[in-house]
């Protein structure tokens, strides 16, 4: 960890990347390193915002939900932090001074908090790869000109950061995916998957929207897009390949033939550590990795008839920012219908094809442009939910 300490924030302190950030801090202020924790934020789950704030003493803590206001300030009366509640609430948590800040909230809902701490020039971990994926090239340029930083934490890219050595000299990237927990199933046997098994991944345990989304690789998809975005690589230049026990956790390929990857167990710990403390790094006890006991690494190539998503992002990808921020929200919807018991698991990438061809009737001129601004990206952003909606309804209707 670098001499001066940092203070920092956490976005979603309440779920599975929070929960481990708090981990990874707890283990360095046993190491005597002060870590001051600015802000935390949760969604709705006030007892963990609670159990977040004894264990981190915050200066602020605040819920999403702006009707849980009284709740959780009586919850947090004896804690001494400031409580506040609602979207307002969330960006104060990214707009106050601290120097490093995990965006760790799930979908689109953390673009704003994040964006008032990339604003200030802060050290951004993040995670949320899905308010990268909606408004990228306007976050990207609004880093540039504040100076903030974006800290890769989703483990394949911040692999890629960790051995990007000669970002002028890369030929190619490769970005490891497990395969999910359907890898090997059949499209019959995928056809009547429940939400349980496909939130039981093999290899991580993970929030529900990311766990349905890498069974069914929109994930890879998604994350495709996010390399693309913060390597400043084009689409054709990303490879996605399966590898099944998720240990080597994406690669490089230099221009002289070497291939540089980064290796570890599967534990985010070590990735979130890494971010907090670059460029320097820390001791942190995480499950390390023992390659005698996993004996053989294997590579495949994806099922891209099984995993259409791959697909999907490649081709949002190649068509602009527009097209990606409506991928990302149509799927965000579609997950949450799966989730919820209202569609099968192939509608999901279903609903998101369906939609994007709805929109490329009715919204041609919104998604063809470049949004310009953040209330551009708002209006795509809206415009894939309503139509994913209309879509999962008459799906669940039939
Ligand atoms: P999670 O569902 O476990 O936690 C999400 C957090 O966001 C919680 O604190 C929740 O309260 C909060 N939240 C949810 N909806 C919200 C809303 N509308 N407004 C404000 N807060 C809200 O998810 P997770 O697995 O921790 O993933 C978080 C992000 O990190 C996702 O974008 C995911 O893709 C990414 N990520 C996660 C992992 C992982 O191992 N879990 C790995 C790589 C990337
Ligand atoms: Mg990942």
């Amino acid at each position: 960890m670098s001499a001066a300490s940092r203070s920092v924030s956490i976005l979603g302190v309440t779920g599975s990347i929070g929960r481990s950030t708090i981990d990874v801090i707890e283990q360095v202020r046993a190491q005597g390193v002060d870590v001051p924790v600015e802000a935390i934020t949760a969604g709705r789950n006030v007892p963990a915002l609670v159990d977040a704030c004894r264990r981190l003493r915050p200066r602020f803590a605040a819920v999403a939900d702006a009707a849980q206001l009284s709740e959780a300030r009586a919850a947090l009366s004896g804690q001494n932090v400031e409580v506040g509640a609602g979207a307002s609430a969330l960006e104060e948590a990214g707009a106050r001074p601290a120097d490093w800040v995990m965006s760790a909230i799930v979908g689109a809902a953390g673009l704003a908090p994040t964006m008032a701490a990339v604003r200030r020039g802060a050290l951004i971990a993040i995670a949320n790869k899905e308010c990268l994926i909606c408004a990228g090239p306007l976050m990207l340029k609004a880093a540039a000109e504040s100076g903030a930083k974006l800290l890769p934490v989703d483990s394949e890219h911040n692999a890629i950061f960790q051995v990007l050595s000669h970002p002028g000299r890369v030929e190619r990237l490769t970005l490891t995916a497990s395969g999910g927990p359907f890898r090997t199933w059949t499209r019959e046997a995928m056809a009547a998957a429940r939400p349980d098994q496909a939130v039981a991944h093999p290899n991580w345990s993970m929030g529900a929207k990311i766990s349905v989304d890498s069974a069914t690789l929109m994930n890879k998809g998604l994350e495709l897009i996010e390399a693309s975005y913060l390597f400043e690589t084009p689409e054709e230049r990303i490879d996605v390949l399966i590898h099944p026990q998720s240990i080597v956790h994406s690669l490089v390929h230099y221009a002289d033939g070497s291939v540089l990857a980064q290796l570890s167990a599967p534990d985010m710990r070590t990735p979130i550590a890494h971010a907090l403390a670059w460029p320097d790094r820390v001791a942190v006890s995480t499950n390390r990795l023992d390659l005698a006991a996993i004996a053989s690494l294997t590579f495949e190539q994806p099922d891209l008839d099984r995993f259409p998503a791959l697909g999907l992002a490649r081709a949002a990808l190649k068509a602009g920012p527009a097209r990606v921020a409506a991928l990302s929200a149509a799927n965000e919807i579609a997950v949450e219908a799966f989730l919820t018991g209202r569609i099968r698991f192939l509608d999901i990438c279903r609903i998101v094809q369906e939609a994007m061809a709805a929109l490329e009737g009715t919204e041609a001129g919104l998604i063809a442009k470049t949004p310009s601004s953040f209330a551009e990206v708002a209006a795509v952003d809206q415009a894939a939910r309503a139509a994913a909606r209309r879509i999962a309804g008459s799906l669940a209707a039939a």
